[in-house]
């Protein structure tokens, strides 16, 4: 008896070796039909034997490709056809229908063999793929994914690629960026002035180049890289005074994981992450005694950025230096990665020295993504390997447009149970990260066929995305929802979580524009996917002179002194009575008059205060690097137990916590010489116990017993940790964020849940 089974597979399909996958597993099963890719979906017909279609049916889902995510599948069954062979068919373009599609893929471990074995025919060259690996959405076009809507268009495949391309039984088998040394892209290094450096192999010569202590700006999957040898000071040195950026951490990559474990603590979640097809950079506690990469990598801290290798051309270029590389975003500070090769000599011929260059076209830019693990990992810059999975909704979505925050930007499009959560975008202080940011929010819309319905926005009326969000939604008649920014970080841990609420929602961050007028940013919210009641918040004080008082640390801790234990307080004793005498009297008058000083109960403000207050820093060089250097001088004390008063003040519904018995008592302990060590500890003990206080404060009211942790200042392990543990023993449950970041980089996600629910 014969049937005759037509599937329709959604999911992550294309691009991940699915119709190889089918066809093989129809020829092992001797059945007869065909697939095709649409614009939609995989859609197959398979038929033969009754038992043989069923058994195909029963270990379908459970061996497709690896890469491959099914979200639906659909089956019916109709008499047969008689098909004479199975063989795949022309992809078929609908104009309506979208698909998923795959972010890039690092190189899998037989591309790698390949290359480093002499005698393949890809020996050494860089830009081998298969259809298990490869860029992916860098090079994409346009949909269904076919080498035509790929940058992948310019090369003609050779014989022996063509061959490759069309044997159902080869790994090559419909890999859209097939290449080899005789038809692929090539590589060329050329000086700071264009001029081609001769030589017969591109990353031998960088090689060299890398370990003469050159700087060589090296073209990659979704951008440029700075890269230079990260055990040499003085090589990153001379990257930090030319690219500007004297603190900022840099990634490290490394040839193996093997390489990794001399140089960090790896734990078994992190192990995977790094070998994870997504390869992401993630922070490791880094052995600073047993690594010989230079401290000034990461200056001050305790925490390296490291990644494996993710395209050829990293395998290659990392065994050829024998040493660990820094790989920084090949960019100017705040603007947009150069992808182009002229905008790389333009935009960064003052920083590097050379450049590799390649001629495969990148199409959209994709910086490298960062994890880290506190007992699950969580990302917390959303690129490369991630964009553009979308991730999951627990509710059929309206098509939104969600314009996110104004540093760190991203955006996030839903469409049915998808959340299209951008890639990080950047900070959107200048006109090429605006650009850059409307060119891929285009993209977004042509790959996944949104048309928005509504448009989200933050409610800082400044913001550069609220302002794109305005005019949008004025040109196209759309309703436009301003969201506050810590209701939308709490509705982004939530959707990461896939839960409803109403919970208890921790946001502690920077800056967040307050429905008061006001600078929130150390927030209790009760909160769900409609609304937010602000019931709880740090005590507020003057910011002094606005952003001075964020890039000034100690104006942050002036502020919290002048405010919280008097105008007349003493210095004695402090590091801040070396602060030029006028200065502090500016910072009084501003904080006393509020000229000039909007009140903030910022959280990370907190933090900057208390870190310039004890002598740890007190200028920034990058965003949150008081705070940072304040959770690494804690580490060196984490088993200290000491903690300071905090009173809760119950105002008006309102639980306030009051700071001035804190302060007070560390700047006696600074005058009784108790080392920075044991107070960063203690402050940070202190923060957990008074977020755990206010939580149960809030749950005896309302019944509450979930508490979700966001916004960036739980970026901070120390902080996580200790809140986290805290909250368990008073028998909550805690949400903290997975693939949503918990910085400003999820605040879209959130945007969008919000305005979906509030427009029913
Ligand atoms: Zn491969
Ligand atoms: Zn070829
Ligand atoms: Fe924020």
């Amino acid at each position: 008896m014969g049937t005759r089974a037509r599937m329709s597979v959604r999911g992550v399909v294309q691009g991940v070796g699915f119709r190889p996958f089918v066809y093989r597993l129809a020829r092992e099963h001797k059945l007869t039909g065909w697939v095709r890719n649409t614009s939609g979906a995989v859609e197959i017909e398979v038929e033969g034997d009754k038992n043989a279609v069923t058994s195909f049916l029963k270990i379908f889902e459970a061996k497709a490709p690896p890469r491959a995510s099914i979200e639906t599948l659909d089956t019916t069954f109709y008499p047969t056809k008689g098909y004479t062979g199975f063989e795949i068919r022309d992809s078929l373009s609908q104009e309506s229908e979208y698909q998923l599609v795959s972010p890039d893929i690092a190189t899998c471990e037989d591309c790698r063999r390949e290359i480093l074995s002499p005698g393949d025919r890809r020996y050494r060259y860089p830009f081998t793929n298969c259809t298990n690996c490869g860029p992916r959405f860098t090079i994409i076009q346009g949909i269904p994914y076919d080498r035509a809507a790929t940058t992948m268009r310019a090369f003609v495949m050779c014989g022996e690629c063509q061959q490759e391309y069309e044997d159902p039984l080869d790994r090559r088998f419909h890999a859209q960026p097939n290449a080899c040394p005789i038809c692929g892209p090539r590589l060329e290094l050329v000086d700071s002035n264009g001029t081609v450096i001769a030589c017969d192999d591109p990353i031998a010569a960088t090689s060299e180049l890398l370990q003469q202590g050159k700087v060589v700006a090296v073209k990659g999957l979704g951008g440029f890289h700075l890269v230079c040898d990260a055990t040499s000071g003085p090589a990153v040195m001379r990257l930090r005074e030319r690219k500007g950026r004297h603190a900022k951490p840099f990634a490290v990559m490394m040839e193996s994981l093997e390489e990794i474990e001399q140089h960090c603590v790896v734990s078994r979640e992190e192990r995977e992450l790094l070998l994870s097809p997504e390869c992401p950079i993630v922070l490791l506690r880094w052995r600073h005694r047993a690594s010989r990469i230079s401290p000034a990598v990461a200056p001050n801290l305790c925490y390296l950025g490291a990644m494996l290798p993710y395209t050829p051309l990293h395998h290659i270029l990392l065994r050829d230096s024998g040493r660990p590389l820094v790989m920084t975003s090949g960019n100017i500070s705040g603007e947009p990665l150069a992808k182009d090769n002229e905008e790389a000599l333009a935009r960064l011929g003052d920083i590097a020295d050379y450049f590799l260059l390649h001629d495969r076209e990148i199409h959209v830019r994709c910086d490298d993504s960062v994890c880290m693990v506190v007992d699950t990992p969580q990302v917390l810059r959303h690129a490369r390997g991630y964009a553009p999975s979308p991730i999951s909704l627990h509710f059929k979505s309206k098509q939104i447009l969600a314009c996110g925050a104004e540093l760190k930007n991203t955006f996030c499009f839903t469409k049915e149970r998808h959340a299209f959560l951008s890639q990080h975008i950047g900070e959107m202080d200048n006109e090429g990260t605006i650009e850059h940011f409307a060119d891929t929010i285009a993209l977004y819309q042509h790959l996944f066929r949104v048309t928005p319905e509504l448009v989200a926005c933050d409610m800082h009326p400044d913001y550069a995305s609220t302002k794109y969000a305005h005019i949008l939604a004025k040109k196209q008649g759309l309703t436009l929802t301003a969201v506050q920014h810590h209701h939308a970080h709490v509705v982004a841990c939530l959707t990461d979580n896939g839960v409803e609420g109403p919970v208890i929602g921790v946001a502690f961050d920077g800056t967040g524009y307050g429905t008061d007028e006001t600078i929130w940013g150390g927030e209790f919210l009760i909160a769900d996917r409609y609304k937010f009641e602000r019931v709880g918040h740090l005590e507020q004080v003057p910011l002094p002179g606005g952003e001075a008082a964020i890039r000034r640390p100690y104006r942050m801790a002036l502020s919290y002194l002048y405010t919280l234990l008097g105008d007349d307080v003493s210095l004695d004793g402090l590091s801040l009575s070396k602060i030029d005498p006028a200065e502090r009297d500016v910072i009084r008058q501003q904080s006393r008059q509020r000229i000039n000083a909007p009140l903030t109960s910022s959280a990370g403000r907190l933090f900057d205060a208390v870190s310039a207050l004890i002598g740890v820093r007190d200028k920034i060089d990058y965003d949150a690097q008081a705070a940072i250097e304040l959770e690494m001088v804690a580490l060196g004390r984490s088993g200290e137990r000491g903690i300071y008063p905090i009173l809760l003040d119950r105002a008006n519904e309102m639980q306030v916590v009051r700071l001035g018995s804190l302060f007070a008592q560390i700047v006696k302990e600074i005058r009784d010489k108790v080392p920075a060590a044991i107070i960063a500890a203690r402050f940070h003990t202190t923060m957990a116990q008074a977020t755990a206080r206010v939580c149960t404060a809030i749950a005896g009211n309302r019944g509450l017993k979930r508490v979700a942790l966001t916004g960036g200042v739980f970026q901070n392990r120390l902080l996580l940790r200790l809140t986290t543990a805290i909250l368990r023993e008073e028998g909550f449950t805690v949400l903290t964020h997975n693939r949503v970041p918990c910085n400003d980089g999820g605040i879209s996600v959130g945007q969008a849940v919000i305005a979906n629910f509030k427009h029913q």
